[in-house]
């Protein structure tokens, strides 16, 4: 967990905009960022497992033959 001083400071509106960069809003991480979901790696993956990431799904080999029909069925992504 990262400093709460680090953390606000991340937030606020920076004077430079190279100063700006991305943090987990779950737990103040900033290496392992996903920015298509908008959390880093270890969050993204915790929030996954449970399922709480709409059309999210853990990837298995046979998702290989059945990837089309799994896109068509249920309109989700392996991604795990
Ligand atoms: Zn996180």
């Amino acid at each position: 967990m990262a400093r709460k001083a680090l953390i606000n400071k991340a937030k606020a509106t920076q004077k430079f905009s190279v100063r700006e960069y991305n943090r987990c809003p779950l737990c103040g991480r900033i290496r392992g960022f996903m920015g298509k979901f908008g959390m880093c790696r270890i969050c993204f993956r915790n929030l996954a497992s449970k399922g709480e990431i709409p059309g999210v799904i853990k990837s298995s080999w046979w998702l290989f033959f059945v990837d089309k029909l799994f896109l068509l069925l249920y309109n989700a992504k392996p991604y795990l």
